[in-house]
């Protein structure tokens, strides 16, 4: 569909997003960026006039699994050049940065491919990919740079369109960190903070939005040292930032993911006493307990460092709850190893957790170790879950009875069912009509599963305000 001024309205984008929230994010920007060529976003990749890929290589075999994916989406494309169409094919995020031409050489029919710090350059690329004939003999764009700009200062502002309840917010990314099993310093590049002003200006038109609760996004979140605002002085760490978020009218909630031990400092944790916006949960993985891996791991802290860590975290605020990732069979990890890991756990008692079994990232120091069989890992995996889905449950049943305040974000799949989360994230299940959706309300817990807890909305109490965030029965 083409306006009189020449404004393509009708064009579809389909974009599949994989991994992290960091990828759900990219994902939106790359839509807002391509909006102004007239894309809109489409349920699905069958009639799209361009499909992309934001893929992620955390986990095995990433880079077949996109292959295959390559291979169905020829056929799509294939049968849409037959019909008089044309699809644009491109394959972003961190496979896209750590293959780069190896997919046009492996997948000829892949227009574009870019990497994690190259999105902003999209419209040029897909203008450029669209002046050339359909079907002519062009090779597939390269772009998987990691450009002397800072991407965010080309993105046009996040887009209010769709506004989301419990928005997310990219405040920092990339890590310098290299631990031995990670490819993130490789595929997303050096560590790089946004600017304060650029982030409280971001989060200002999300609540203007009409989101509740912003959470903010690094892969190593609390690393972030953005420039001061208004021409200031120095920089600004993660606890200031969250200091100045607070401040926005009609923000009630605060969270940020996913933070690194090594960097947590006073002020976060002061954050987490004094700001009441901020909700008392913290992902902070420790990926082992055992002080000989972690230091294999390349991880430079302890596993004591890491108890110690908690507890200033709960000494500020006592009904803090915690989550983390866990990493077995990383090479050189015995039974001892694990079995330290096993006494942090019990130690520690997590509300929720992830873990994974070890997989060799190519190019990663670990990679190149003597490999664990995988029935070790398997086994290891099987007896550490049990651990942590036990503590789950346990979490969820000792909030039976609690009144807790609950953000209603999105219908359930029954109908009168709405779905909110907790100020620990757990998902909370209760009856009520759809215009309570992103309200804040108090909601009473009657029943515990492993992955929710089921309430009743406390009748006649008026909407919980920021500052009563901390609420609790
Ligand atoms: N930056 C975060 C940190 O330092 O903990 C985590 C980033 S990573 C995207 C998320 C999780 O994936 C890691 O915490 C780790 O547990 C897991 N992971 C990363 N590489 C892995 C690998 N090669 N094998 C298994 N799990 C891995
Ligand atoms: Fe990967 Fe996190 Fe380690 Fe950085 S700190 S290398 S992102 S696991």
């Amino acid at each position: 569909m083409v306006e009189k001024d020449g404004t393509d309205l009708g064009k579809r984008l389909y974009i599949k997003t994989y991994g992290c929230q960091m990828n759900v994010y990219d994902s939106a920007r790359m839509a807002d960026l391509l909006a102004p060529l007239g894309y809109h976003i489409a349920p699905a990749a069958g009639e799209a006039d361009m499909v992309i890929l934001n893929t992620c290589h955390i986990r095995e075999k990433a880079a077949e699994k996109v292959y295959s994916e390559l291979g169905r989406l020829r056929a799509l494309k294939r049968a849409r050049a037959a019909s008089g169409g044309r699809m644009v094919l491109a394959v972003g995020g961190c496979v896209a940065q750590a293959e780069g031409a190896e997919i046009l050489r492996r997948a000829p029919h892949v227009d574009i491919v870019f990497g994690p710090q190259t999105y902003h350059r999209l419209p040029a690329m897909v203008a450029g990919i669209l002046a050339a004939p359909a079907g002519g003999a062009a090779r597939g764009l390269l772009d998987t740079d990691f450009p002397e700009e800072a991407k965010f200062d080309f993105l046009p502002e996040a887009a209010a369109a769709s506004p989301s309840v419990a928005a997310i917010l990219s405040v920092q990314e990339g890590c310098d960190k290299f631990c031995s099993f990670c490819v993130v310093p490789y595929t997303r590049g050096a560590e790089y903070s946004r600017p304060v002003a650029d982030v409280v200006a971001e989060a200002r038109r999300l609540v203007a939005a009409g989101a509740r609760e912003i959470t903010l996004l690094g892969q190593n979140v609390n690393a972030y040292h953005g420039a001061a605002p208004n021409g200031g002085a120095g920089e600004w760490g993660l606890g200031r930032l969250i200091h100045a978020l607070a401040e926005i009218a009609g923000l009630a909630r605060i969270r940020y993911t996913t933070s690194h031990p090594g960097d947590v400092d006073e002020a976060l944790i002061a954050a987490h006493r004094d700001v009441p916006q901020l909700m008392p949960f913290l992902h902070l993985p420790v990926q082992s307990g055992s002080d000989r891996v972690l230091a294999a791991m390349n991880r430079k802290h302890t596993a004591d460092d890491y108890r110690r860590l908690v507890e200033r975290f709960a000494a500020a605020r006592p009904d803090m709850a915690f989550s983390s990732d866990f990493i077995v069979g990383h090479p050189g990890e015995d039974e001892v190893d694990f079995a330290a890991t096993l006494a942090l756990v019990e130690g520690i008692g997590y509300a929720q957790a992830f873990s994974f079994m070890y997989s060799p990232r190519p190019g990663t120091p670990a990679a190149q170790a003597p490999q664990l069989p995988d029935e070790v890992k398997a086994a290891r995996l099987a007896t550490l879950q049990e651990l942590l889905w036990a503590q789950q449950r346990r979490f969820n049943e000792a909030c039976r009875g609690d009144v807790l305040p609950v953000l209603l974000e999105r219908p359930g799949r029954h109908p009168g069912q709405l779905i909110g989360r907790s100020p620990y994230l757990q998902s909370v299940h209760v009856e009520g009509s759809g215009h309570l959706l992103g309200a804040l309300l108090p909601v009473r817990i009657v029943g515990a599963g492993q992955n929710s807890v089921a309430g009743v909305l406390e009748a006649d109490v008026p909407e919980i305000g920021p500052a009563a965030a901390a609420v609790s029965a």
